[in-house]
């Protein structure tokens, strides 16, 4: 199987132009007709010896994904759904914000994790994408955005996957995207989101680093959360929050954590009280989420009332809190929701 274009960085390059009897500068260039200037194809890359252009085309892929369908929202969210080589689907999604376009990206194809509220899940893990296949996603919205003269301001890894179950793949995504060789995405600009994988919550404060942390937290006590989420029962609540106050401490930075509220199920004044306790004096921001309706799984919204009593309870404990902007309500937003209907998992 050969490597795609995007898995490599830009030291990366140098080596492989070293090892091609190349001068180590080609590897400048390629970044820049790769992420600069974002043609599609090695013949466009026109400094570079037809040889190489040839050399090239025979060991890499250049396309690592194939527009299945593109959905536009009217409130501008787009949602691709891309062909993978291997006839495998994932989704990547661009979100409008009042501080620029921001990309959700997928990390594996298909999750393992089971979280009973995602879609993503069904059908269960199929692979890990490689770091090239998670940059090609930026890459396809970069290039979308080109049309409009825009420019992806902030990435999210918030798409279909446990990022943590692919971390060294996600690692090398993420140095590749904030390279000023790259897309040059600053790192503040880039979040992570992980749904407890406490090991590795532990190897990304130990990154040091700017990248943001977002922990999928949906529920405030033990049992609740192994209803809802699998891996509670793997790495309990009182450990990821160990590993929570170890990212605060060694990174000084807030960290999210994301709430999805879901009908009757952990979305009443008492789990509210519950988690303001759990988080007081933390410094974080809960990102409240109205839940998607799940169809497959019968779980129904929050009423918006009660969305605002659930923030103003947790604001009582001092805890930080936001409630979620909906993105793309009027076409299939909720992460793994195409790729399902594509995949026939529902
Ligand atoms: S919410 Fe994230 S971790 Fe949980 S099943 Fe869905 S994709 Fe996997």
């Amino acid at each position: 199987m050969k490597p795609f274009v995007y898995d490599l960085n830009h030291e990366q390059w140098k080596t492989w132009m070293q090892e091609h009897n190349q001068p180590e500068w080609r590897a400048g260039q390629m970044m820049d007709w790769l992420y600069v200037k974002r043609v599609d194809s090695f013949d466009e890359m026109t400094n570079l010896p037809k040889g190489l252009r040839t050399e090239l085309d025979e060991t890499f892929h250049f396309r690592a994904l194939d527009v299945i369908t593109t959905q536009e929202s009217k409130d501008g969210t787009v949602k691709f759904l891309f062909g993978l080589y291997d006839g495998h689907a994932i989704e990547t999604v661009i979100m409008r914000h009042n501080y620029g376009n921001s990309v959700c990206v997928t990390t594996q194809v298909g999750c393992r994790i089971g979280c009973t509220f995602c879609a993503s899940t069904l059908g269960g893990l199929k692979r890990n994408l490689t770091a090239g296949e998670i940059v090609a996603q930026v890459m396809m919205a970069q290039k979308y955005l080109d049309r409009e003269n825009g420019r992806v301001k902030s990435v999210v890894v918030m798409g279909s996957g446990e990022p943590f179950e692919n971390y060294e793949a996600t690692i090398h995504f993420i140095r590749i995207l904030n390279s000023d060789r790259g897309l040059n995405i600053g790192q503040r600009h880039i979040t992570v989101s992980t749904s407890g994988v406490v090991p590795n919550i532990y190897r990304f404060a130990d990154e040091d680093w700017q990248v943001g942390l977002a922990i999928s937290l949906h529920a405030p006590n033990q049992d609740l959360r192994s209803s809802l989420m699998p891996i509670n029962r793997r790495f309990p609540l009182a450990e990821l929050l160990d590993s929570c106050w170890y990212y605060l401490e060694k990174t000084g930075r807030r960290l999210t954590f994301e709430y999805a509220l879901i009908g009757g199920k952990n979305d009443q004044n008492a789990h509210a009280h519950e988690l303001g306790k759990l988080l007081k004096g933390m410094n974080c921001l809960v990102n409240l989420i109205p839940v998607n309706y799940v169809p497959e799984r019968n779980y129904t919204r929050t009423p918006r009332n009660q969305i605002f009593e659930f923030k103003r309870i947790l604001e009582t404990y001092k805890v930080n809190t936001t409630i979620r902007r909906e993105h793309g309500h009027d076409i299939d937003a909720a992460c793994g929701q195409l790729r399902a209907r594509h995949s026939n998992l529902t």
